[in-house]
C-alpha cells in the first residue's frame, strides 16, 4: 500500500496527484511531476540493477542540479540509505565520509570528481562511480546510467517508516561535520509540517538557492513537493540571479539564509524589480538582525518568516505559521508533535523562566536516531530520556514562542561576562555603512576573550571604525563594544551561506 510515511513514496504520489503540473526549474531543464517520477525510476530500475538495494549507502555530491534530486529519489525508492554531500569538502574529507558511511556508489558532478582526485581509490565500500556530465572512460556517465534501465514504473520499496533514510552530515560550523541518522518518519513529518505551518500550495512558485544536499535545503524541495508546488532551483546563490528569478517565474515564496537577504538588500538591482508576487518568504539557519527582516518585508509587502532548524530534526524545529502573528526576533513555535524547552546551564535541569537564557532541548519523532558510527557523540546529544541538546542558547516568552540568543559554543567570555556575538551583529548591521558583518573571539592576556568584529562594507560606502564603535558604544553595554574592527571583502561561509565564525580570523588574514 503506498504510504506517505516512506519518503520513496512522495514523487510516485505527486505525480498521481499532480502529473503535467511543473515540478522543478533548473537553468537546463523544467520537469513536470510526472517527468520527475519516470526519472527516478529509471534510477532506481539501474541502480537496483547494479546491486543496490535495501540499506546500501548512496553518496550525492555536486551543486545543485536536477540529476541529483532525481538521483535522490531514485535511490530512496531502491531502499538505498541516501547521503548528500557537502560540495565544499576536500577529496580527504569527502573519502573519509564515503568510508565512515560505507558508500556502495557515489553520484558526482565531473567537476567535483576531478577535485577530489584519486582519493577515491582508497574507499573499500564503493564499487561504483556515476558523473552527472563530464563522464570519462573509468566512470560512467549518469546520461548512459538512464539510457540502461527499463521505462517502467519502479515501485518503492516498502520500509519501516522508523528505519534510516538518510545519513546527513552537519554543516560543521562548530567543529567536524557529524554524521545525523534521519529515519523516513522524521523527514516525511518535518516536510508535511513545514507544508502546513508555511501554507504551501498547488500554486506556489518557490525560488532558492540552498543546496539540496542541506536540510533546509532538502525541506524547501519536499514540503513544496508534497503540497504540489514548483521549486525553482538556482545552482548556487548571487543576489542579481535570485531577484531576476523572482520576477521572471513571478515567485510566490523566496527561502535562503541570512546573509542572501542581507545581499539582495545590498544590491542595486533591487531598486528597479517587481516583487509583488511573493506571498511570504522564508529564513532561517542563523540569527538574523531584525532590521534585514523590516527591510525585506517594507520593500516586498510580504511577511519573511522566521525558522530555527537542525539536520539532527531532520529540518525545522521552530517556526511561525503563515497567519499567526509573526514576532520578529523569535523562531516561532515547535513542530507539531514535538517538544521545546530551555534549561539553565548551570545545572543542565532546571527550566528556564520566561526570558532567562539556558540551554535550548528538543524531543519528539524529528530527533535524530545518533550520529552514524559515533555512540559517544550521541551519547553527548541525546539525554535517556530523548531530549536533544541543540547547542543553542534561547530563551522563551512564557507563551510558547522560542528566542535563539546565539550558540553555546560561540559565547564569548570577557571579563566574567557572557557576551553573544549575535547581539553585537544584530547591532552593526543596523548601520548604513555596514553590508554584512560577523564577530568573533579573540584571547585577551586580560579579559579572557574578547569579541572582534569583520565588517563589509555596504555597496558604495567607505565606513569608518571609529564611527562604528562609537554606534556600538550607543546600544551596547561597554563590555559588549568589540574591541577592535576588521574591514573585509567577504565573510567566510559553508555551502549553504551560513558563516563559519572559528574561520573569521584566518580568512580575514588570506584577504588582507
Ligand atoms: P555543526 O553542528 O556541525 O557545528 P551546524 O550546527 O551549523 O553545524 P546545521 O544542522 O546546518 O549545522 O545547523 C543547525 C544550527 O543552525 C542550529 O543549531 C543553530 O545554531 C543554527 N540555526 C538554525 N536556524 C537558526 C535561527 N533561525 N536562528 C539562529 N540560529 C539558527
Ligand atoms: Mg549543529
Amino acid at each position: 500500500i503506498p504510504s506517505l510515511d516512506n519518503l520513496g513514496q512522495l514523487l510516485p504520489s505527486a505525480a498521481r496527484r499532480w502529473p503535467r503540473r511543473t515540478a522543478l526549474v533548473t537553468d537546463e531543464r523544467s520537469l513536470t511531476f510526472e517527468e520527475l517520477d519516470r526519472l527516478a525510476s529509471r534510477v532506481a530500475h539501474a541502480l537496483s540493477a547494479r546491486g543496490v538495494g535495501f540499506g546500501d549507502r548512496v553518496s550525492l555530491v555536486s551543486q545543485n542540479r536536477w540529476e541529483w534530486v532525481v538521483a535522490y529519489h531514485g535511490a530512496l525508492r531502491c531502499g538505498a540509505v541516501v547521503n548528500p554531500l557537502n560540495v565544499m569538502l576536500t577529496g580527504e574529507e569527502l573519502a573519509y565520509i564515503l568510508s565512515d558511511s560505507g558508500a556502495k556508489v557515489l553520484l558526482a558532478s565531473g567537476e567535483r570528481l576531478e577535485a577530489v582526485g584519486g582519493v577515491l581509490e582508497g574507499v573499500q565500500s564503493l564499487e561504483r562511480v556515476v558523473a552527472f556530465d563530464g563522464a570519462t572512460r573509468q566512470v560512467e556517465s549518469f546520461e548512459s546510467l538512464l539510457a540502461s534501465a527499463e521505462a517502467t514504473p519502479f515501485e518503492p520499496v516498502s520500509v519501516d517508516p522508523r528505519s534510516l533514510a538518510c545519513i546527513a552530515y552537519t554543516s560543521g560550523t562548530t567543529g567536524h561535520p557529524k554524521g545525523a541518522m534521519q529515519s523516513h518518519l522524521s523527514l516525511v513529518l518535518n516536510c508535511a509540517y513545514t507544508a502546513t505551518m508555511h501554507v504551501r500550495t498547488i500554486d506556489d512558485i518557490v525560488v532558492t538557492a540552498l543546496p539540496s544536499a542541506h536540510v533546509y535545503g532538502n525541506v524547501v524541495i519536499n514540503s513544496t513537493w508534497m503540497a504540489g508546488g514548483c521549486v525553482v532551483l538556482m545552482t548556487r546563490f548571487d543576489p542579481e540571479g535570485a531577484i531576476r528569478r523572482i520576477e521572471q517565474h513571478g515567485a510566490t515564496m523566496f527561502e535562503g539564509v541570512p546573509a542572501m537577504y542581507a545581499t539582495m538588500l545590498a544590491t542595486p538591482a533591487l531598486a528597479e524589480a517587481d516583487l509583488s508576487t511573493l506571498i511570504r518568504s522564508t529564513v532561517g539557519g542563523q540569527t538574523i538582525a531584525e532590521s534585514v527582516i523590516d527591510a525585506w518585508e517594507t520593500r516586498t509587502s510580504a511577511p519573511l518568516i522566521e525558522l530555527w532548524g537542525m539536520t539532527e530534526l531532520s529540518g525545522l524545529g521552530s517556526t511561525h505559521a503563515l497567519y499567526a502573528p509573526n514576532v520578529h526576533g523569535s523562531i516561532g513555535v515547535v513542530l507539531p508533535g514535538n517538544e521545546l524547552r530551555v534549561i539553565s546551564t548551570e545545572d543542565g535541569v532546571t527550566e528556564c523562566r520566561p526570558g532567562e537564557p539556558g540551554e535550548l532541548m528538543a524531543r519528539g519523532p524529528l530527533v535524530t536516531m545518533g550520529y552514524y558510527n559515533n555512540d559517544a557523540a550521541t551519547a553527548e546529544a541525546i539525554t535517556p530520556d530523548g531530549w536533544l541538546h541543540t547547542g543553542d542558547i534561547a530563551t522563551h516568552d512564557g507563551t510558547g514562542r522560542f528566542f535563539v540568543v546565539d550558540r553555546l559554543k560561540d559565547m564569548i567570555l570577557t571579563a566574567g561576562y557572557n557576551v553573544y556575538p549575535a547581539e553585537i551583529e544584530r547591532v552593526l548591521i543596523g548601520h548604513a555603512s555596514v553590508a554584512l558583518v560577523a564577530v568573533g573571539r579573540e584571547p585577551d592576556p586580560v579579559k579572557g576573550e574578547v569579541a572582534h568584529a569583520y565588517v563589509v562594507p555596504a555597496h558604495g560606502s567607505t565606513p569608518d571604525a571609529e564611527e562604528l564603535s562609537g554606534y556600538c558604544r550607543q546600544h551596547l553595554a561597554p563590555y559588549k563594544v568589540p574591541r577592535a574592527i576588521h574591514f573585509v571583502d567577504q565573510l567566510p561561509t559553508t555551502s549553504s551561506g551560513k558563516l563559519m565564525r572559528r574561520m573569521l580570523r584566518q580568512s580575514a588574514a588570506t584577504l588582507s
